[in-house]
């Protein structure tokens, strides 16, 4: 086999196909000129509500802003514990301490790495005044026993649906499954834009009305501010770059589905060694990541990586073993983050992964894992 270069995520064969869309409304924007809260903004707000199936849908300047904003309108500060994973992007707790809150990490699922449900329970507090799970790699967490849990002791839940805009849980889409939901316009996530982006799901008219104050500076009616807020608005051309990729967003989600259980199926019915996603039955992953465990991952991702396979670890050091965050939970046991984060490894994922480069990449993971012991 010759070398190829195979891109991690492949975001120009997305632009190749869109281009006339995006241009012409890249364009129409440039003509009106509302760079600021344009009516763009509104309508993508429109189209994604409708996509989720929620009341209200609120943008904002990414997904780590829409976590910001979600809990500064639940009133969460200073000495609050929000629980939540600690596998998972840095946002999701840096968004709570930065408010002044706890994260309390609670150890995942081994199967799933979302957050274990049964672990909860016992660690809800006074001080408790939200649960944040994460729908990690683009499938949800077990989000009616999280709910269920929650509401026995009158919680709010806020899903970090960064990764998974999208996914279905139950028949049910992402974002639309608790009090507020997270989603992220990341260029590389599922629903991505090009620049920064997120939003806010919610079936609450009182939340939906904080949030919009809050995404402008607490303010209810210009100049005047009843509140704290920030500077929290998306782009009017991002927006604009969002609706044209809509158009094909239902064809990638199935097309990252077909990635996915490929790879599942190339490699599970070939290799022992490599343990690939679980997804139960009650969802389905949109795939942010497509990430497989295997030991001695470095060793292989080297290799990988001299066949022009690009791979990425998601995520390496789990949230309560960073620097940042050690202080405080250095005595949390989460023995199965541990374990997963020492172990998983990102392939090259996305709707446009040509078959060829799938075999190629399947190839070489097999080769790899034959000659690493
Ligand atoms: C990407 C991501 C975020 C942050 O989103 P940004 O738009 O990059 O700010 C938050 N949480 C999770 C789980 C993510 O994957």
């Amino acid at each position: 086999m010759s070398i190829r270069t195979i891109p991690f995520v492949d975001l120009k064969a997305q632009y190749d196909v869109l281009k006339p869309r995006i241009q012409d409304r890249i364009n129409r924007v440039l003509e009106h000129g509302q760079y600021i809260m344009g009516p763009e903004v509104r309508e993508l707000e429109d189209r994604l509500a409708e996509y989720v199936g929620v009341k209200h849908c609120v943008s904002a300047s990414s997904g780590t802003d829409t976590l910001l904003i979600a809990m500064m309108a639940l009133g969460i500060g200073y000495g609050d514990e929000v629980i939540t994973t600690p596998f998972t992007f840095v946002a999701t707790g840096e968004m709570i301490a930065l408010l002044g809150a706890v994260p309390v990490f609670v150890d995942i699922d081994p199967k799933t790495y979302n957050i274990d449900p049964s672990k909860i329970e016992s660690l809800i507090t006074p001080k408790t005044k939200a649960i944040m799970p994460v729908s990690l790699f683009g499938q949800c967490a077990d989000m009616d026993v999280i709910n269920s849990i929650a509401n026995m002791h009158g919680l709010p839940v806020i899903e970090d649906a960064a990764q998974s805009f999208g996914a279905t849980y139950k028949g049910r889409k992402s974002c639309g499954l608790s009090t507020i939901g997270s989603t992220s316009f990341f260029p590389s996530k599922p629903l991505g834009a090009y620049g920064d982006g997120g939003a806010l799901f919610t079936d609450d008219d009182a939340l939906a009305k904080l949030m919009r104050e809050i995404r402008v500076h607490g303010q209810d009616r210009r100049y005047h501010h009843p509140r704290i807020g920030i500077n929290g608005r998306l782009d009017t051309l991002q927006a604009a770059i969002l609706l044209a990729k809509l158009e094909r967003f239902d064809w990638e989600v199935d097309r990252r589905q077909a990635v996915g259980a490929r790879y599942t199926q190339l490699l599970a019915e070939r290799c022992h060694e490599v343990q690939t996603p679980y997804i139960p039955p009650c969802n389905t992953s949109v795939y942010a990541q497509y990430s497989i465990l295997v030991e001695d991952r470095n060793a292989i991702a080297d290799k990988l990586k001299a066949k022009g396979i690009p791979t990425a670890v998601h995520y390496p050091v789990p949230l309560n073993r960073q620097p940042a965050y050690i202080a405080c939970h250095e005595n949390v046991l989460t023995p199965i983050s541990d374990s997963i984060s020492a172990r998983i490894l990102s392939l090259p994922m996305g709707p446009d992964v040509v078959l060829d480069d799938q075999d190629y990449v399947v190839e070489a993971i097999l080769e790899a894992v034959e000659t690493t012991s």
